[in-house]
């Protein structure tokens, strides 16, 4: 796996990355949040273990920010904090999984296991029609051609991979994608439907499209394969 940790404590910091490359698995470290914050934007990384008390930013805040931004990633958060409350605050704010300090190094090692696993991640490509999405680059793949998609796109387009052949309604792009808050124009969903149109169209696809379905919403079929 390739993981992110932000933890500010270098020495804890240190000793978890060595361990999780010992195990096999890409570490990138940073201490300060608004390096992860941004490091997890950049590179599409299959988990982030997160600290909450950061010394510049909270890492609650930022798991806010990633989730209303249509960052996707795993996250386990990792905290000091052991109340209920706590834990739930952390479990709403979009968090995967929660580990209290201090914990055993074997723990968090079953806990981004089973991570890995609920989410997927072996499952690093979507292939529909002549297109494939990679999840690891989040990318549109065609014939050796790739086309970077933003993380709003890749967000939505995974929606439509996952469910290729289904109907998906606006709203259910819109809290898949947008998340329930979100709270500014629905026809957001048809505007990123055009993008992710003319992304798809710079693949050279002539197989896989995104079928308007009236009054509906979408879906992402193989022409040719549409029942009407
Ligand atoms: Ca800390």
């Amino acid at each position: 796996m390739r993981i992110l940790l932000v933890e500010d404590e270098s020495k804890l910091a240190r000793s978890l990355a060595r361990g999780l490359q010992e195990e096999g698995h890409t570490v990138d470290c940073c201490e300060r949040g608004q390096d992860g914050f941004e490091q997890a934007e950049a590179t599409p990384y299959d988990v982030v273990v997160l600290d909450w008390m950061l010394p510049d930013m909270d890492g609650l805040a930022i798991l806010r920010q990633w989730r209303s931004r249509g960052l996707q990633v795993p996250v386990l958060m990792l905290t000091a904090r052991g109340s209920v409350s706590e834990r739930v605050l952390g479990l709403r704010a979009g968090a995967d999984d929660y580990l209290v300090k201090p914990f055993a190094f074997d723990e968090l090692l079953a806990r981004l296991d089973a991570l890995q696993r609920r989410c997927g991640l072996s499952q690093a490509v979507r292939q529909v029609g002549d297109v494939v999405l990679d999840t690891r680059k989040r990318a549109l793949a065609r014939d050796g051609r790739e086309v970077a998609l933003s993380a709003r796109e890749y967000s939505l387009a995974l929606q439509l991979f996952e469910h290729a052949g289904e109907v998906l309604t606006r709203t259910e792009l819109l809290s898949r994608v947008w998340g329930s808050q979100f709270d500014g124009e629905p026809n957001v969903v048809d505007v990123y439907i055009g993008y992710l149109r003319k992304k798809l169209a710079d693949t050279g696809t002539t197989s896989a499209q995104v079928r308007t379905v009236r009054g509906i919403g979408y879906r992402l079929e193989v022409q040719g394969d549409s029942q009407t």
